[in-house]
């Protein structure tokens, strides 16, 4: 067997060689954990929903309920946001110290885990108090420092894959988590820069095909955010669909009450009964193709 990809940038050798943690040790070798009781590589399709910023409290509360009642595992916000542009207004304002304890509330009212970012050494504290998987954005992929003392935590570790970054550089970076003997870390693909000839359709393209690439390599989950890759509501539907389909271990989905009023990229959420519609031919398309289930009886109504 050639064990080379089409693009010769990386080889199963190379990854068993420098990022041994992250190899997998051979083809059926799958990682299998549980984090607050949701299983992660077994028969559970885990699925992330929040807005993208953590408002208010009231916002945070009514998401919590209600996609926990749609079939959500993880409750995700962000109380700090790595955003474009540093102007804020009142609207844009991150809530921080306050959007963690809202966090927190709502986790404790809904009995639902947390999924936040955390984006500087010093808050990793304060974040881990709440959160029962720690994000690290885009941006901070190779943040190696940050990466090293969220690890040593022992949290869970969502790793989203910054968007200029190779299959390589990613797998990289997982492996900081794993050398400090972190073993639960999620990857998570969240859309690439795509070259002009693609910008009038998209900002970011997801890369669907680093799901069967990165599962060649590596024992490590892989979940999808097509919110962030699509930019763009009315294609969450499908692209969540051709993800699972291309075998992602879960998805990430950005869910708002009000989408068009989203505080952060208005443009991406999707609404309560879009969700649930969603979830709902989620888990039909996983039981069919691998006897996954995302909506269980876990959940309360
Ligand atoms: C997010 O998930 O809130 C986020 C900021 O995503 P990314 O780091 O992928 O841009
Ligand atoms: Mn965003």
């Amino acid at each position: 067997m050639d064990n080379k990809f089409p693009g010769k940038d990386i080889s199963i050798d190379d990854i068993k060689t420098k990022f041994p943690l992250v190899a997998k040790k051979n083809k059926d070798h799958k990682s299998k954990f549980t984090i607050s009781n949701v299983e992660f590589g077994g028969n559970t399709l885990p699925i992330f929903a929040g807005p993208n910023m953590v408002e208010t409290e009231d916002l945070i509360m009514d998401v919590a309920k209600n996609v926990k009642s749609l079939g959500a595992h993880f409750l995700r916000g962000g109380a700090f946001k790595p955003l474009t542009f540093p102007y804020r207004n009142k609207k844009y304002t991150e809530t921080r110290e306050e959007g963690i304890k809202w966090l927190g509330l709502a986790k404790e009212k809904y009995n639902i885990p947390i999924i936040t970012e955390v984006m500087e050494e010093k808050y990793i504290p304060l974040v881990s108090d709440v959160a029962d998987i720690l994000q690290i954005g885009s941006r901070n992929m190779q943040n190696y420092p940050l990466i090293t003392a969220c690890a040593k935590t022992q949290k869970p570790i969502m790793l989203k894959r910054h968007y200029g970054a190779s299959l390589r550089d990613w797998l990289g970076a997982a492996e900081y988590i794993l050398v400090e003997g972190n073993e639960k870390v999620i990857l998570c693909e969240r859309g690439v820069s795509v070259p002009h000839t693609h910008r009038a359709t998209s900002r970011f393209l997801l890369d669907l095909q680093v799901v069967p690439a990165a599962q060649e390599l590596t024992h490590l989950p892989i979940v999808i955010d097509p919110s962030h890759a699509t930019f763009w509501r009315a294609w969450v539907r499908s692209m969540s669909l051709a993800g699972i389909a291309a075998g992602a271990d879960g998805v990430m989905l950005e869910v708002h009450p009000d989408p068009e009023n989203s505080a952060v990229d208005p443009l991406q959420p999707i609404d309560f009964k879009e969700f649930g519609s969603l979830v709902n031919d989620m888990d039909k398309l996983a039981k069919i193709l691998f006897k996954k289930t995302i909506l269980n009886n876990k959940i309360i109504k």
